[in-house]
């Protein structure tokens, strides 16, 4: 009888510390920075009028036409005060739009330096993105990627405090400045639940000019579209962005090239059927175009768009087929290898992509 007990409470204990470990496990890392990195600034010719703006991992586009220029993601603070300087030696126009995939504080930032020459472009689900929740958001509320920088708040007074943030938080691309000030939305030195679930999105210059469905821009007789991707895993107002009169489509961080879908794919948000439609969708009218240029890897074709299609086919695969086999997440993200995608950018990623996978699957 006793024996029996303790064998139940053993038991209890594993199921306990089981959960706990698993709940650790699916807590995302918090995204760091090196302090001392030298950021890595480049431009080079697509076609036509069209360019590639990168820096480091990032990359965008902008289109120069003689009555000034049409500029994708800004990307960040300093990476687009350098553009600016490069546009005024280089092609002497001015900013005239700057259009917007998504709001995402590592492509959308830093476009406040165009806002004496410059509409802003972007989705109408980009000002819902960048509105703040409720101020009875607390930091127990926060859920996914920034779970790790509410976690920061160990005095547990409820808020953040940059003495709480350290050095080599992630930083804004191609700038010295941290996250902090890109989640401190009131500037008064301090994080609140509200503002780290809204995320680092401070440094947005929200669009003035919002779409449903689609918008076409004319400058200087060339065309720029823009066209809503539907809601998604990755975020609500992603949009693709076209310049067809240079034969280039963009896409940015629901499709990269060359490597692995972001860490946990952003499984907080649902809607994998609805991202998978997405990639379907510009897959196809990736075909009409001889450029593709994405956020994150280098200018492809649609055949890179299949790729990454096929990449997450085989996730979703292998990850079903190991829920239908009843094992553990644990045992997934150490036997689903996707040893053919090595050469890819981010594979170590790939236990983040199983636990994102499972994710999708399950909840
Ligand atoms: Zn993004």
């Amino acid at each position: 009888m006793l024996k029996t007990r303790v064998s139940a409470l053993l038991v209890g204990w594993i199921a306990v510390f089981g959960l706990v470990s698993q709940a650790f496990a699916q807590m995302p890392e918090l995204r760091r920075a090196d302090p001392n990195h030298v950021p890595v600034f480049s431009i080079s010719h697509v076609n036509g009028g069209v360019y590639r703006a990168s820096v480091d991992n990032h990359a965008t586009l902008f289109m120069v036409t003689p009555d000034g220029i049409v500029l994708a993601d800004p990307i960040g603070p300093g990476f687009a005060a350098w553009l600016k300087e490069e546009f005024d030696t280089r092609f002497g126009v001015p900013v005239r739009y700057v259009v917007y995939s998504h709001y995402h504080w590592d492509h959308a930032s830093g476009g406040g330096v165009f806002a004496d020459t410059a509409e802003f472009v972007g989705h109408a689900n980009m000002l819902t993105h960048l509105a703040l929740p409720p101020p009875t958001t607390t930091l127990a509320d926060v859920v996914g990627q920034y779970e790790p920088v509410a976690a920061l708040d160990v005095n547990g007074n409820g808020v953040v405090e940059e003495s709480e943030v350290p050095i080599d938080i992630q930083r804004f691309y191609g700038s010295d400045m941290t996250q902090f000030p890109g989640f401190d939305a009131n500037k008064d030195g301090v994080l609140s639940g509200a503002e780290v679930v809204r995320g680092p999105v401070s440094l947005v210059q929200a669009p003035n000019i919002t779409f449903t469905d689609e918008i076409e821009i004319t400058l200087g007789g060339k065309r720029v579209t823009l066209t809503w991707l539907g809601e998604m895993n990755h975020s609500k107002d992603s949009s693709m962005i076209t310049f067809p009169d240079d034969d280039v489509l963009m896409v940015v961080d629901f499709i990269s090239f060359g490597r692995l879908p972001n860490r946990e794919m952003d499984y907080e948000n649902g809607m994998f059927e609805e991202w998978m439609t997405a990639i379907r969708e510009t897959e196809a009218m990736a075909k009409n175009f001889e450029f593709v240029s994405t956020g994150h890897g280098p200018v492809g074709t649609w055949e890179d768009v299949m790729a990454w299609r096929e990449y997450l086919e085989k996730l979703q695969a292998q990850v079903a087929a190991g829920i239908a086999a009843g094992r553990t997440l644990e045992q997934m993200q150490r036997d689903i290898t996707m040893d053919e995608y090595s050469d890819w950018f981010g594979f170590d990623w790939v236990d983040e992509n199983v636990l994102g996978m499972y994710h999708f699957l399950t909840d």
